[in-house]
């Protein structure tokens, strides 16, 4: 384990000393918490992170920016890599241990073999990113048995990967108790994250009406109002907004990720409004729990 500076959090590259410091705790009658991230970490993450912390006594964090999850023509090269100033962020939270493998150590020679979390994958955005969440499974399949955590902490920020994975812990049986967290968000409302970086001035100004039309959405579908009519309401305020091409805007059964068409939501009932739409050259998304 390589212990860095003061202000930083101890360090491991490989898979074989993360799971001799997880065992060593283990030994010692410690469980272990497990935020997995792609880094350019800002206050979503560190919530996570401190989410773990209630959990467990030990918290590790990986940063990866994971190839599979990339499509040929996204952002795998451009991603914002941080990695100083995220153990940075990650000491002054008091996580316990960054684990920052390399491609070779996550996909030793290749990868014949992925997780595809069937139907749920090819829904939302996997109609827009196909190879998404195959990669995204994938990749949480292999750092849940590197890092061999009791729990593990991911974002409700991407509801669609949060309800995936959690299928996948079930179907799987992995010995992982799956914990997800609210969504931080800047003032204006919309939901931190690493590609936020990307937005000019004037578009992140606009970006904050992603927040607000599914909020207003959620809000008048919880009163009555036909999810048709809201749903199309909210797409036109995205519109005068400046949001360019709108991917979805979907009222889903929170657990299937289905669509709910406007007779089946019945009184009484749950579901989960989602959206996708692009400011600029950045593709947003965020998601907001409805109750009728
Ligand atoms: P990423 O680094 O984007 O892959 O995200 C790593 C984890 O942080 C995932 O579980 C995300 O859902 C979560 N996350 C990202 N943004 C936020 C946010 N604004 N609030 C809470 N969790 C977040």
């Amino acid at each position: 384990m390589n212990s860095t500076t003061d202000n930083s959090v101890p360090t491991v590259r490989t898979r074989a000393d993360l799971l001799r410091q997880v065992a060593a705790w283990k030994r010692a009658g410690e469980t272990v918490g497990f935020v997995p991230t792609m880094g350019a970490l800002h206050g979503g993450h560190l919530s996570l992170v401190e989410k773990a912390r209630e959990k467990a006594s030990r918290v590790v964090v990986s940063i990866f920016v994971n190839p599979t999850q990339f499509a040929p023509g996204e952002d795998f090269d451009t991603y914002p890599r941080t990695e100083e100033s995220d153990l940075q962020k990650l000491a002054s939270v008091n996580a316990d241990l960054a684990y920052l493998p390399g491609v070779e150590e996550m996909y030793p020679d290749g990868s014949l073999t992925n997780v595809r979390v069937e139907s749920m994958s090819d829904l939302l955005d996997g109609l827009f990113r196909p190879h998404f969440f195959y990669g995204v499974a994938t990749v949480v399949a292999r750092l849940f048995l590197h890092a061999q955590p009791d729990v593990a902490v991911f974002g409700e920020k991407d509801y669609q990967q949060l309800q995936i994975i959690r299928r996948m812990v079930r179907d799987l049986g992995f010995p992982i108790e799956i914990i997800g967290a609210p969504t931080a968000r800047d003032a204006d409302g919309l939901a931190q994250s690493s590609r936020n970086l990307y937005l000019s001035a004037e578009e992140r100004r606009n970006a904050g009406a992603l927040q607000a039309a599914l909020h207003r959405a959620a809000k008048r579908i919880g009163a009555g109002t036909l999810p048709s009519e809201a749903l199309g309401e909210a797409t036109a305020l995205l519109a005068s907004a400046g949001f360019g091409k709108i991917d979805y805007v979907s009222l889903v059964d929170p657990g299937t990720l289905q669509d709910l068409p406007d007779e089946v939501l019945a009184p009484g009932s749950a579901a989960r409004l989602l959206g996708a739409a692009w400011m600029g050259k950045t593709r947003l998304i965020d998601n907001i729990s409805v109750t009728r």
